[in-house]
């Protein structure tokens, strides 16, 4: 099979500042964007696009053939988001610039700040893929709507019924702390899987295909900010393509797994455990408290490499009692203010301004004789308790 007959789909994203602190992109931004984006399609570079935003991210959606992790196509998205940026700074907007952290582009656009999802086929006849963009959350936070949709037969009706499905799907898996990648399994090794991505703050999924033929499934940017800056710079707000039908889970099915709004790391200054809440675009904006954490679903198909659609996924009243069970669990975490489990751990909050809050404080700590000796184990200590 040439590269030729491969289509590949590139969804891009940065905050380069929002409207009303991180609330949501302003519309000339998107303009910016677009015109880099339209000039690039007359030019033959892409061969569609489509341009929207989640809450405060800027969503680059583009198709085109020259594969993934592309110079020419990421080096595209980058003066997009710099003119985008230009903008941003004009109009005074909230952050400008913010998930831009180098001056040049130097090749890659992973590892600069933007979050990137893309993937490479041979188009079917009929080509339906959707695309998940969260605003006020991490890329882990898919890890468990992946393992559903892929891997739980209480949600993924086919990977019982349907032939295609029937041998499973295998996940490759991130570990962002060390740089490392392990293949899994499922349903063989489920057990295992979910030992890992039940972290999903270090480990991530990050493709899936299927076993049978190895075709690419899913895909899911997984660009850590934090981990790239050694600070806090903003959320890791994630993206994620996922090919449907014949073969794969069914359009239902994957939205399937977002009937249950999990409770995912992010929203206000990134520090807060809150539910992933499913809105249609006109939702795609944040308030309370900065939240709660919000995705959005567009699902297009693909014809001879152009977009068609998008359909607004989410936009439907059949998610609406998992909205309010969100607005419920918001509640209710909301209450317990600047304590965990609402607010993250240690390990998380490292990234954030409260070290510097937590050092001045170290001169005020006198001796104390507790009665023993604490042992506080090491990273990677072998003891066991249950
Ligand atoms: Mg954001």
């Amino acid at each position: 099979m040439s590269r030729q007959e491969k289509v590949t789909i590139s969804v891009i994203k940065a905050d380069i500042g929002s409207l009303a602190g991180h609330h949501k992109v302003h519309p000339d931004t998107i303009l910016a964007a677009s015109r880099v984006l339209a000039d690039a399609k007359k030019k033959g570079t892409i061969k569609s696009f489509y341009i929207t935003h989640a809450g405060d991210d800027l969503q680059l959606i583009m198709t085109h053939y020259k594969g993934v992790d592309n110079p020419e196509i990421h080096e595209l998205a980058w003066k997009a988001f710099q003119e985008a940026t230009k903008v941003a700074k004009e109009l005074g907007l909230y952050a400008a610039g913010q998930d831009l952290l180098s001056d040049a582009f130097s090749g890659n656009i992973r590892g600069m700040g933007p979050g990137v999802a893309e993937m490479e086929f041979v188009e079917r006849p009929s080509e339906p893929v959707v695309i998940f963009m969260a605003d006020k959350t991490e890329p882990g936070a898919f890890n468990l709507p992946l393992f559903k949709i892929f891997a739980d037969p209480f949600n993924t009706a086919g990977l019982v019924i349907d032939p295609r499905m029937h041998d499973g799907y295998i996940y490759e898996i991130l570990d962002v702390y060390e740089g490392m990648v392990v293949e899994m399994k499922a349903p063989e090794e489920m057990y295992d899987i979910l030992a890992l991505i039940g972290t999903p703050a270090r480990y991530i999924i990050k493709r899936i295909y299927r076993k049978s033929d190895r075709e690419i499934a899913a895909v899911v940017s997984s660009e850590r900010l934090s981990l790239i800056a050694g600070r806090y710079v903003g959320k890791d707000d994630p993206v994620m393509i996922v090919r449907a039908q014949s073969g794969f889970p069914a359009v239902g099915e994957i939205l399937e797994a977002f009937s249950f709004p999990h409770l995912v790391a992010g929203w206000m200054r990134g520090s807060h455990h809150g539910p992933l809440m499913p809105v249609g675009l006109r939702d795609s904006k944040v308030t309370r408290f900065d939240g709660p954490p919000r995705v959005i679903g567009l699902g297009f198909q693909i014809k001879n490499g152009e977009l068609i659609g998008p359909a607004d996924l989410f936009d439907d009243p059949a998610f609406d009692e998992t909205r309010r069970l969100a607005q419920v669990i918001t509640d209710y975490m909301r209450r317990h203010g600047p304590f965990m489990p609402h607010r993250l751990g240690p390990e998380e909050m490292e990234y954030t301004t409260l070290p510097q809050v937590l050092e001045k404080l170290k001169t005020r700590f006198k001796p104390f004789e507790l009665g023993y000796k604490p042992v506080v184990k090491a990273e990677g200590s072998e003891e066991v308790h249950d």
